[in-house]
């Protein structure tokens, strides 16, 4: 008997066929008003569940006793309980590397658009502002040559170091949890304290995961460290930043501006303040969002999935301690 799976993220029509062709599939929409409702409903019979941008607490989980293995599409995992899911021995993974360069491309996209006004200049324009030749006061900031801080030098913050450095002749500074000699050999990239990367980089850009160690991790104190030119970009999670403070730190210009991809509350509130900051520019959470970067993801959520539900060890497993 095929074993059951509850999807919650769409996938193409090919990777559902592969999916439908191991396993029975179980659709739920969980944006749907009843969506909550139909996972309820489904989560008794599941051995296996596939999505992502979900909260899967206790409450759910113990809904679901034959559950084998969550395949999350993301390589953050800060939505799950790992302790929690490994004392039920419930396998959980992710996936990894293949959305780093694209989430890489856009932290860049963040940076040449703040430093660059490019997101207020084209709406300028779009309003029938050009009238004349530019001066100073529609000027930007160059990226190229000067100094980037990369907090959190894992797959991401690495892929960022190579396009700062080989791309843009910056200078490369970070902070990780230990030093990568690898990396500082590749790109000359220089391991420091928070503080000395706040005090000297021009472009702060956080690439760590969302944990008890992280959250908060930029908070007031940080950002009165930054020089007032300088523009931070967080492409990680919105609660690595206090955001209340980021906020009064772009009111009252004590840095440039800010790119960000994450916030505390997604979808991101229209009337928060961020969005009345010309110098903000917000984007919806797009590090990973291409065609070919949302498929890869998707593939290796179903290979994950069905390599767990055939009792073999999955290729990313994130709690190596479970069953597997
Ligand atoms: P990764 O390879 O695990 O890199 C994270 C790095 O942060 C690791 O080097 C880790 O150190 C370091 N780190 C962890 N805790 C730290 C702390 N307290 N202080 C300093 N450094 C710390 O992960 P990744 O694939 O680069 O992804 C990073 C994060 O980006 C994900 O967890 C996710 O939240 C976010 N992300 C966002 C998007 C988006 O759409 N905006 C897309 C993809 C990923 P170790 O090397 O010692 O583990």
């Amino acid at each position: 008997m095929k074993k059951r799976i509850v999807l919650y993220k769409r996938l193409s029509d090919a990777l559902l066929a592969r999916l439908e062709e191991q396993v029975e599939v179980t659709w739920v929409d969980t944006a749907a008003a009843d969506g909550l409702a139909r996972l309820r409903d489904a989560l008794p019979g599941a051995h296996g569940l596939l999505g992502a941008s979900l909260r899967l607490d206790s409450e759910l989980l113990d809904l679901a006793p034959q559950l084998e293995v969550i395949s999350s599409v993301s390589v953050g995992v800060d939505n799950y309980d790992i302790a929690d899911l490994t004392r039920r021995g419930v396998m959980l993974t992710n996936t990894p590397d293949v959305l780093t360069e694209t989430t890489a491309d856009t932290g860049f996209a963040l940076i040449l658009a703040t430093a660059r006004r490019v997101v207020e200049l084209a709406g300028w324009v779009r309003e029938g502002h050009w009238q004349a030749s530019l001066g100073p006061a529609h000027f930007g900031t160059d990226v190229h040559g000067k100094t980037l801080g990369i907090v959190g030098m894992g797959r991401i913050g690495e892929a960022l170091a190579r396009r700062g450095a080989a791309g843009f002749g910056m200078r490369v500074l970070y902070h990780s949890s230990r030093a990568k000699p690898e990396v500082e050999a590749r790109y000359a990239a220089r391991y420091c304290s928070l503080e000395a990367l706040l005090t000297e980089a021009d472009y702060v850009c956080l690439t760590v995961p969302l944990s008890a160690s992280t959250e908060g991790l930029i908070g007031a104190r940080e950002l009165a460290l930054m020089k007032p030119e300088a523009i931070l970009v967080n492409i990680a999670r919105g609660r690595v930043v206090d955001e209340a403070a980021l906020i009064e730190a772009l009111q009252q210009k004590r840095i440039r501006g800010a790119g960000l991809d994450v916030f505390v509350q997604e979808p991101l509130a229209a009337d928060s303040p961020l969005l009345q900051l010309d110098n903000v520019v917000a984007t919806p959470h797009i590090g990973s969002a291409t065609h070919e970067t949302r498929e890869a993801m998707a593939r290796c959520a179903v290979d994950n999935l069905l390599s767990a539900l055939a009792g073999q060890r999955p290729p990313n497993l994130v709690n190596h301690n479970s069953p597997a």
